[in-house]
């Protein structure tokens, strides 16, 4: 069997040479669906396999934009249209400077298996740009995002491609992008979601994704016997997924004790909650992506150039970025009596520190945990449809019965002996009903 994996994974690095992130998200998918894989000829027939990690189209286009100094800049934009099988392409843009085509190859894969997990009608898509949001000031955002959408206008649509929000893309981007959309198109459609609440956004959009991930750690500690109350936890980021994630946490009677940035992480002993979450989207807003102002003030301590996994917690969420866990990391947190890792982060976990966790502890990857975000998205799309705004109540409701049938689905197909592994369950769940709309839509 490792043979053989190894013989698909070589024939697959040949051709896509130096996308290490991708490679590392379609070795991760692979190993954990290949007795499927093999049990089932009609796949290996059709080579859903090699059509599943081949996208359907990339799209790369130069975004040209003028800076307040009145200079020529010159981004790169990118769309990755990976699966369709299951309904439009859907997912995020993300605006960061280490953003490179292997990067949005590994999120889009990730997502068309997230989204099959979500069991809404959508494909999975990425895209975005090497953009640095960073220091920028709105007109110079404004400018950007007019033209970033000014070339991909003709590649998405309500229909075809539904992009969203992700890394240094909020409601602002969205706001903006929409604007140039509706503009050039002279249409209004639901063809972002993540937009303000007055003009097509969803209630519960900007909390769906650290909510959801809450939500599912809460059945995970049930499995447990446990309850999110009482727990200490540990939260990377402070941004939309760490917000919300806080919130909730907060809420269920938790105690988030780190959040982090590029420059350091923040340890506050006596917990982060009400002002000091409201604080968050104040320091988000300042658009110069640190954390340490927020230990001047609240007096808590700062910990610069260094990860939040040396505390001690019962719980961790990872919700910055990719590979933000590493080995060390994951052997510290349990050493230190952690019981519980759930990414919020997209494979917020290197392969290594993975492979570790799923044997030590109940550890839960980014395409189930944080599929929230994307549900929420979906419902976002369903109400454009009716041309309907649901409640608050509504969406929240559908939001926690999503997060129960995923892990329900990650328990049916992830169960070892007494244990669960989530990382088998959410590839395999997510793998099945893509690849058999696969079969099912003949060799396109
Ligand atoms: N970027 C988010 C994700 O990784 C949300 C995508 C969306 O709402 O389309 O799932």
């Amino acid at each position: 069997m490792k043979a053989d994996i190894n013989e698909f994974l070589t024939a697959l690095k040949a051709k896509t040479a130096g996308e290490k992130e991708f490679h590392q998200a379609v070795q991760e998918v692979v190993e954990s669906i290949w007795d499927v894989y093999q049990q089932n000829p009609r796949y290996k027939k059709a080579k859903i396999l090699e059509r599943m990690t081949e996208p359907e189209r990339v799209i790369m286009f130069r975004v040209p934009w003028v800076d307040d100094l009145g200079e020529v800049q010159i981004n790169r934009g990118y769309r990755v249209e990976f699966n369709s099988a299951l309904g439009p392409y859907k997912g995020g843009l993300r605006f960061h400077p280490t953003v490179t085509l292997s990067i949005l190859k590994f999120l889009g894969f990730e997502q068309t298996f997230k989204n099959s997990l979500t069991s809404l009608p959508m494909g999975g898509g990425k895209g975005g740009s090497d953009f640095s949001p960073k220091g920028k000031s709105d007109n110079e955002i404004m400018r950007f995002c007019q033209s970033f959408m000014t070339e991909l206008q003709r590649h998405i649509g309500p229909h075809t491609d539904v992009p969203a929000g992700d890394i240094g893309v909020g409601g602002r981007e969205i706001g903006y992008l929409f604007g140039q959309y509706k503009r050039i198109r002279n249409e209004f459609t639901g063809v972002l979601t993540g937009k303000g609440l007055a003009w097509g956004g969803s209630l519960i959009r900007p909390e769906a994704t650290g909510f959801g991930a809450v939500y599912f750690v809460h059945h995970m500690l049930s499995l447990l016997g446990k309850d999110i109350a009482g727990q200490t936890f540990s939260v990377s980021g402070f941004g939309n997924v760490a917000w919300g994630a806080i919130t909730k946490i907060a809420e269920l009677g938790g105690k988030v004790v780190t959040i982090s940035g590029p420059d350091g992480y923040i340890y506050d002993a006596d917990g982060i909650h009400g002002e000091k979450i409201d604080y968050l989207l104040e320091l988000r807003a300042t658009n110069n992506d640190i954390v340490e102002p927020y230990a001047e003030e609240f007096g808590a301590k700062f910990y610069p150039d260094r990860r939040p996994w040396e505390q001690k917690v019962d719980i961790a969420i990872p919700c910055a970025t990719e590979n933000e866990v590493n080995l060390e990391d994951a052997q510290l947190l349990v050493k230190n009596g952690c019981f519980l890792l759930a990414e919020a982060s997209n494979m917020g976990c290197t392969a290594d520190a993975a492979e570790y966790l799923i044997k030590a502890i109940s550890y839960a990857p980014g395409k189930a945990v944080n599929a929230g975000g994307v549900a929420v998205s979906g419902l976002e799309m369903t109400q454009n449809s009716q041309r309907l705004n649901w409640t608050r109540e509504e969406v929240d409701g559908r939001l926690h019965i999503i997060m129960r049938e995923i892990h329900d689905t990650c328990v049916r197909y992830g169960r070892e002996g007494d244990k669960i592994n989530y990382v088998k369950g959410a590839n395999v769940g997510g793998f099945v009903k893509v690849a058999d709309a696969m079969l099912a839509q003949g060799v396109v």
